[in-house]
């Protein structure tokens, strides 16, 4: 048995025309529905009042922990409305399972994973008019997190910890066409160490991430990858994405777990390969295989995946020698391979409804 999000409405809604002028272009993550799912946790009480209430502001003391020791994790989700009108979530319990994971890495309490899933649909159930019409890729996205408020500047778990979600509709993610992105392999920066929180979806990993995602900017790529921490070379993934490569010989290479986050995507990519052909591989990629098998043709396309634009085709690498040289390949024809767009609509047309659900990865709101 899940706990009961009893809901409380807002008194002060966003008008029927401002919302269908929102969500004629959402763009993603500027606008915000009605209302917000909250529950509070303290060591004394555990978890209480559960509910769906207005979106409003926290009320933070200055000394609360999690400005001073991030102590804070995220989830990221998205609720599809199809043909029928009906809503439905993408594997949710994946998302509660992470999130209980990224919970005991940051010393927080664990949300038990009914609850999650519970507390996701009460908001989509409020918000039902907000998630978008199935026009194209448009969806509501959602947003679970969790943080350490109790006042206190000791570094220690906070004794008191708020979890809540809000939720933002999104407009697709390639507007005009699937594009392909060039990544910078960074030298510089690097994401996670073993025994680190790179397994974690935790707030402090993405603030690391800011300035290796400039650098990549600077040069003039769209998105950062990162290797491992050990000097070992081995690709990890970009800062929001999990990265796949295919080879001439019909593998789907990922790399294996431990530094990286679990992606949702990158877990029903590989268990729809063979579907397409594709036998999944999950183990490691230096740069030097990367760079090979991209001159000599082993590696015939690649792409990064992630619940926000499902898969992002990658068409070039760029990055920089330990000799001080630089480097820049093509992937393929320089253009988004067959197998990466065909794995691209087949999980979309599995979340919009189109295509049989035979993994049981629907859950109805
Ligand atoms: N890696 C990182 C670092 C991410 O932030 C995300 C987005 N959650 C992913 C991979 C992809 O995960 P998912 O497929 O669950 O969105």
């Amino acid at each position: 048995m899940s706990a009961e999000f009893a809901v409380v409405r807002s008194e002060r809604p966003v008008g029927e025309d401002a919302r269908a002028s929102i969500l004629a272009a959402p763009g993603f993550g500027r606008y915000f529905t009605d209302h917000m799912t909250s529950a509070t946790w303290t060591a004394d009480d555990g978890w209480t009042g559960h509910r769906v209430g207005p979106l409003e502001p926290f009320r933070l003391h200055p000394s609360a922990a999690v400005l001073h020791y991030a102590q804070e994790i995220f989830e990221g989700l998205k609720a599809y409305r199809h043909g029928d009108g009906s809503v439905w979530l993408f594997r949710p319990d994946a998302n509660a399972r992470r999130f209980a994971r990224s919970a005991r890495r940051l010393a927080l309490p664990v949300l038990p994973e009914e609850d999650f899933v519970a507390g996701v649909t009460a908001l989509v159930r409020t918000d039902e008019p907000w998630v978008p019409a199935p026009a194209g890729e448009e969806s509501l996205y959602l947003r679970p997190f969790m943080f350490a408020s109790e006042a206190f500047l000791g570094v220690r778990p906070a004794a008191r910890v708020e979890y809540a979600v809000i939720a933002s509709p999104a407009g697709p993610y390639f507007a005009s066409g699937v594009t392909g992105v060039t990544l910078w392999v960074s030298t510089t920066y690097s994401r996670a160490a073993e025994g680190g929180t790179g397994a974690a979806k935790c707030g402090g990993n993405y603030a690391g991430s800011l300035v290796a995602q400039r650098e990549a900017a600077e040069h003039g790529c769209d998105q950062v990858l990162y290797l491992d921490s050990a000097g070992k070379g081995n690709l990890e993934e970009s800062g929001t994405m999990n990265l796949f490569l295919v080879t001439s010989d019909g593998r789907l290479v990922t790399p294996e777990l431990g530094t990286i986050l679990e992606g949702v995507t990158r877990d029903s990519l590989m268990a729809l390969a063979d579907q397409h052909g594709l036998t999944a591989v999950e183990r490691s990629v230096g740069v030097g295989e990367l760079r090979a098998g991209i001159a000599d043709g082993t590696f015939v396309e690649a792409f990064a995946a992630g619940t926000a634009a499902v898969v992002t085709p990658i068409t070039g690498f760029k990055g920089e020698d330990s000799g001080g040289g630089s480097y820049a390949l093509t992937v393929g024809e320089g253009t988004p391979g067959r197998k990466t767009l065909q794995l691209r609509e087949h999980v979309l047309d599995i979340q919009y409804g189109r295509a049989g659900d035979a993994h049981g990865w629907l859950h109805r709101v």
